[in-house]
């Protein structure tokens, strides 16, 4: 299982390199778009130094679970480092991005993780997002535009959706 990330079982960031190009390739060929998010956990430490690390894990596991549950089957997750995820959306421009954007955004902050003693945890992520070819035209640039948009969200607060451009 060399693409498929242990601890969340999703996609690891091997297969995103292979997947990225490919991505980029039929977006070409299909003359369609291609939306780019990356996923970063809002606070994240804190869970950690407060419930302990298998706590943890455990978020981890629920946000990239959640995620996946509110994708389509064409769109691919990716877990990129400790916590944080990229999102592929084929065929998505801008608008329709943003709505599936808000609606992990939603998702996640409303799950809740069971941890010992009955305890439920819940946590929000913030995203950045742009899109091939209209604001980047490789995976370089897509993810430096992305990784912006998602900077200027955790200035402006967190628990926030921002596109490259905004
Ligand atoms: P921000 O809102 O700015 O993103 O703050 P943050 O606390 O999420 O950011 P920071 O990068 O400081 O911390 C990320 C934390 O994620 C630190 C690290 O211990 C934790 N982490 C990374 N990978 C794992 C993992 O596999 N399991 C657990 N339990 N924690 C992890
Ligand atoms: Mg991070
Ligand atoms: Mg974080």
């Amino acid at each position: 299982m060399v693409s498929i990330d242990r601890l969340t079982r999703v996609h690891n960031r091997n297969h995103y390199e292979l997947q990225v190009p490919l991505e980029i390739e039929r977006a070409n060929r299909n003359k369609m778009s291609l939306a780019f998010l990356i996923i970063d956990i809002d606070d994240f430490k804190k869970i950690n130094d407060t419930y302990g690390h298998d706590a943890g894990d455990r978020m981890l596991r629920l946000v990239a679970q959640t995620v996946r549950a509110s994708l389509r089957k064409i769109d691919l997750l990716f877990r990129y480092g400790g916590e944080e995820f990229i999102v592929l959306l084929p065929g998505a421009a801008i608008d329709s991005a943003r709505r599936t954007a808000e609606r992990i955004r939603g998702v996640v902050a409303r799950a809740e993780a069971a941890i010992e003693g009955g305890k439920k945890l819940k946590v929000t992520i913030s995203i950045g997002g742009c899109i091939y070819p209209a604001h980047a035209q490789n995976e370089s640039q897509l993810f430096r535009m992305a990784d912006k948009a998602l900077y200027a969200a955790k200035e402006e607060g967190k628990n926030r959706v921002i596109f490259c451009g905004e």
